[in-house]
């Protein structure tokens, strides 16, 4: 029977109502391949299906799971599915599904140390295994879990300011590059700068922030008396992959006294395989970095992760005494991490990283990074030998950018554009594989992330040859 009023369940309920609970994900693991990785729906039917006013009366909890089941999970892409190409997608693993299960269910306080000491102890240790992979000094480095990459970056912003202006920024000046992800501008704003206190580099024919442009616009500010503080470079775009060249800028931050800070939260994880690192070299030489294991660390949301050259930019920026933490305080080698970022209660985000390295181990993880490296070449040279694409950016840490653009043909660009637009419209509308376009150089390309271990180079082949399908049924329409 239902405790009401002390909102709980009996024993035995509990135990049904969570083995079906398992069931239920299990069966979705099990059977995900065989689904549609694609919904849509329009606010509409939503509000026909699911609104209703607040429940006064309890309900039997299998209706309400049965329910769930039936009418929210149908409505939702599957950003795990092999099929799920699109933004960068969230591969997940039960392992870490099942962890996060656990934190929840113990609720562990994850913001003192007092309240958890294993769960911070938990997150020192798996901070220090990244600090290693990316080449930190482990000692004197730190980090933070954070809710994912816009946060670790916000997080990143504010240390990088407090350490390099203090309280007076009203001419410090930010540099990125016209690809850094959107996150980074909404860092900014919340922060408060101005609109005119950032520098938006362009790129070069590569998607490279371009150097030249960057020490001009250095130059520049601080003849006009600014006071350029701070460059983000991205290691891994978003829409290509593109690694920003990383030792020249960070040769740029040391002659100017800049904070380095790297946005590697897709492309970072590259450093466990032996192209990515290559391509990542440099990474080493930022004061804070971001790193996102929901994506390529293959972690269910939400986890993110700012490493920093020194924990102790952190704590000076975050750190705050009120009276009600007098008594949790613990000596200075015991991390509350709430004197290292902004959130205060926190969930157990460490768990779930831990247990998944600790149970398929580091090196399940690199071959699951360097497959997706390689299929994304693979998916390449396919799309060159054929007749019907064109390649618009190679194959870079698992992106790629293509087009539909049959030789013999001549469209136009204005044609080309909305062929590719409208054979990802109908990709969506086929529910069988999540494809949407980017512009690259004003050009609508259709682009690949290809970072879920469970996608095979048939996958692929399936859905490029729906694409074809579509674009050659297109050709015999009026496209203007
Ligand atoms: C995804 C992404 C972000 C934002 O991370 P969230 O986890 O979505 O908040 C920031 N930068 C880059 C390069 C990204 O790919």
């Amino acid at each position: 029977m239902l405790n009401a009023h002390t909102l709980q369940l009996d024993k035995e309920e509990m135990k049904q109502f969570g083995y079906q609970v398992i069931d239920t994900i299990v069966d979705h693991f099990d059977t995900e391949r065989l689904k549609k990785p694609v919904t849509t729906a329009s606010r509409e039917e939503m509000e026909l299906l699911l609104k209703i006013e607040v429940p006064e009366k309890p309900t039997n909890y299998q209706d309400v799971l049965d329910f769930v089941v039936n009418k929210v999970f149908p409505y939702s892409d599957f950003f795990t599915h092999p099929k799920s190409y699109s933004f960068v997608p969230g591969p997940s693993n039960y392992v870490s599904v099942m962890a996060d299960t656990l934190a929840t269910g113990y609720n562990i306080f994850s913001g003192g140390w007092a309240g958890s000491p294993a769960a911070s102890e938990l997150e020192i240790v798996s901070i220090q295994w990244l600090l290693k992979l990316f080449n930190f000094p482990e000692k004197k480095g730190g980090g933070i879990f954070t809710s994912g990459g816009s946060m670790a970056n916000l997080t990143a912003l504010v240390t990088a300011r407090r350490h390099q202006c203090g309280d007076d920024f009203s001419k410090a000046i930010i540099y990125m590059s016209d690809q850094a992800h959107s996150s980074n501008i909404k860092a900014i704003r919340v922060l408060g700068f101005k609109k005119e206190q950032v520098r938006i580099i362009p790129t070069d024919i590569e998607f490279k922030m371009a150097n030249n442009k960057l020490k001009n616009a250095i130059a520049k500010d601080k003849l006009e008396g600014l006071k350029p503080f701070c460059i983000i470079a991205s290691a891994g775009t978003t829409n290509t992959g593109t690694v920003d060249p990383l030792n020249e800028i960070a040769t740029i931050c040391k002659t100017e006294k800049l904070w380095f800070h790297i946005d590697g939260a897709y492309g970072g994880a590259a450093i466990l395989s032996k192209k990515g690192s290559q391509l990542l070299k440099g990474i080493e030489k930022a004061d804070s970095l971001t790193i996102d294991p929901h994506k390529w660390l293959f972690q269910p949301y939400e986890m993110g992760c700012l490493l920093v050259k020194n924990h102790k930019w952190l704590s000076e920026t975050f750190s705050e005494k009120p009276e009600y933490l007098r008594d949790i305080e613990g000596n200075t080698s015991e991390i509350n991490f709430y004197d290292h970022g902004i959130q205060l209660t926190r969930r157990f985000r460490a768990l779930k990283f831990y247990m998944s390295l600790k149970t398929f181990g580091l090196n399940a993880f690199k071959k699951a990074i360097s497959y997706s490296i390689d299929l994304t070449e693979e998916v390449e040279s396919l799309l060159r030998k054929s007749p019907y694409w064109e390649v618009i950016s190679p194959a870079t840490l698992a992106v790629i950018n293509f087009r539909y653009n049959p030789i013999g043909k001549s469209y136009t660009e204005k044609e080309l554009d909305l062929i590719n637009q409208s054979i990802s419209k109908k990709v969506i509308e086929s529910r069988e594989a999540l494809l949407v376009t980017t512009v690259l150089q004003n050009q609508v390309v259709l682009r690949m992330c290809l970072i879920n271990p469970r996608t095979t180079i048939d996958d692929v082949k399936e859905t490029l040859l729906l694409c074809e399908s579509f674009g050659e049924k297109l050709e015999f329409n009026d496209l203007t």
